[in-house]
Parts: C-alpha cells; structure tokens; sequence
C-alpha cells in the first residue's frame, strides 16, 4: 500500500482529495540572502502572510498541495510544517534541483572539479537521504522529486540531476514532477525519464502549458507520462485562454487521465520586497492560489467540460500520479 509522505508524516493516497500540483507557499531566489537590503528572515511572520494568501482557497474544498520549492530556492519545510499544521492542508515538499542557470550550483561544481565526488552520485545520494532519512534535523521527507531544464538546451548537469532522480524514484517508488523552460523540452525529458527506466506513471512533466502546440503536447504524452497546465494566472507569455483551449482540445481527445492543473504561484518571496511596475504585474493580475477555482473551472465548465473530468484533473490523476498507475 503506497504511503504519500507530507509534511507532518504520511499520508494514504485516499487522503489526498482535491489537489494542486505545482506552487510554492514560501521560496527565494539564490542571491536573496546576499542582498543587504533583504527583510530579514522572518519564519512566523512569513508563514502569516502565505496563510493570508492560502485561506480562501480552503473554502473550494482544496485539499493538498505539492509545494515544487527544490532545495536551492530557499525550501523551508519548518515554514510548511506550520502552514500544514495551522490551515489544515497536506503539504507535500520536495526534494530536487532547479536549473543550472538560475540554481545553486557552485559548491557541487568545485567538489566534482576537484574530484571529491562526481555530480551524478552526489545529486543521487543526497536526495536518497533526504527521501529515505528526512530533510536536515527536521524529519520531513520530500513526497517528489523536481528535476528542472533550461530553456531549449539540457545541459550536462540537468541530464545528470534527470538520471539521479530516475534512479532515485526506481529505488523508492517517489514520483518526478518537472519544470520546463518557456515551453521547451518536455518531449525530451519525458524520454530521457522514461528511458532511465522510471515508470512512465510516476512522472509529471511541468509547465506543459508553457507551449500550447497539441502537437507538442501530444509528443510529451506519447511518452505515458503525465502533464501538468500549471501556470494558469501568469500569463506573460501564453494567456489564460490559450490555455483553456489547448486543455479542452486535450480533454476532448481522450487525455482526461493524464493532465493535472496548479498555478505556480508562490505565497512569500525573500527578499527585499518592491513591485514591478504596472504593465508587468498587468500579466499576472489573475495570479493566486484560488485563481483556478474562481475562473478556470467555471471557463472549462462553459466549454462543455464535465464535473467528471474535472475531478480527473484535480483529485484523481494526483492519486494516480503518487500510485504510479
Ligand atoms: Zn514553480
């Protein structure tokens, strides 16, 4: 019987319920800690302002949530813990990598440059550990592993971080999500993942509705795995109903089973505050954690979507995704 690791301890997939499969409560770009001018790190007051940003999505019966914060973007599972405890959610955490260009690094690269170990083993040791041991003193295990590429290229290091977290699931039985660069390389991470021999089932590549080409679509799904349109609110580069069309004509090929739905929004950045200006934060006027239920549904529900296929989308394929069938 398949146990999904949250984290206050572990859960039965039953339990999941309605679920969101991609956000981040709390994360921090690396360089936030180098910056003089950065509030400082707060814990009780940083988990307040998520649960602010948390609470109304408890009212569309939102059960649980996957936080994709990988371990170089500030993670904190003491934060998640709190949120968890106090909002009544399950929080499942991650362990994992971000890209080579916007991840961290440097201590990894010296270490393999001198020899001290090499980049593959030392990324498959270190999420073991935290999978099988727990994250740091805190006991929290991870319930995923997110592997990130880069936009249009996989470098050597994110094929390396790709083949220790397959090996690392085939070991363990943890699912892999994914994030996808500006709509690139879902097709080739779906195979490289596949073909290092993790069951198709267990894999979600991320930010599928980065690209809104069915046939780009359809070439990732060709693989088994599972996709998520995971953006919805940030609509920079791909608009919320270029979305919608996309997934309906995805839903109405008969890919009810294979596409799971998140926002990417995160709750609370480090960092010294400030906002973009106007016609930047225009493309993400939408973005929040219940944007999905106020809008999305409804959208869907309009273009002829049952109430079915979107329990598909929001509770069954994340149980399937952690069962792996
Ligand atoms: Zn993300």
């Amino acid at each position: 019987m398949t146990k999904i690791n949250t984290v206050l301890g572990p859960i039965s997939p039953e339990d999941l319920g309605l679920t969101l499969v991609h956000e981040h409560i709390a994360a921090g770009y690396p360089g936030w800690e180098c910056d003089p001018l950065s509030r400082p790190y707060d814990r009780g007051k940083m988990a307040k302002v998520c649960m602010r940003a948390l609470e109304p999505v408890k009212s569309y019966g939102l059960n649980s949530i996957i936080d994709a914060t990988t371990m170089d973007l500030n993670r904190d599972v003491d934060l998640l813990k709190e949120v968890s405890e106090k909002l009544q959610i399950h929080i499942i955490c991650c362990t994992g990598r971000y890209t080579e260009e916007e991840g961290k690094w440097a201590y990894l690269k010296v270490r393999s440059r001198l020899k001290i170990d090499d980049m593959y083993t030392a990324l498959y040791e270190g999420f073991l550990h935290e999978i099988t041991k727990g994250i740091g003193p805190s006991g929290v295990k991870p319930g995923v592993i997110k592997v990130a590429t880069g936009l249009k290229h996989i470098s050597p290091l994110e094929e390396a971080v790709l083949k220790a977290a397959a090996r690392a699931s085939k070991e363990t039985g943890i699912p892999i999500i994914t994030h996808t660069e500006g709509g690139t390389l879902g097709p080739e991470q779906a195979e490289l993942l596949t073909g290092e021999g993790v069951n198709p089932k267990s894999i979600m590549i991320g930010h599928m509705c980065g690209n809104p080409s069915l046939q780009y679509q359809v070439s990732v799904l060709n693989n088994g795995v599972q996709i998520a349109f995971d953006r919805f609110g940030l609509e920079s580069f791909v608009s919320d109903k270029v979305r919608i069309a996309a997934l309906v004509g995805l839903l109405g090929v008969g890919y009810t089973d294979r596409i799971m739905l998140s926002q990417d929004c995160t709750g609370c950045a480090s960092g010294r505050g400030g906002q973009p200006p106007a016609e930047v934060r225009q493309t993400a006027a939408n973005s929040s954690f219940f944007h999905i239920f106020l809008n999305i549904i409804p959208a869907l529900k309009q273009a002829g979507i049952t109430d079915e296929q979107i329990r598909a989308l929001l509770v069954n394929n994340p149980r399937r995704l952690f069962i792996g069938e």
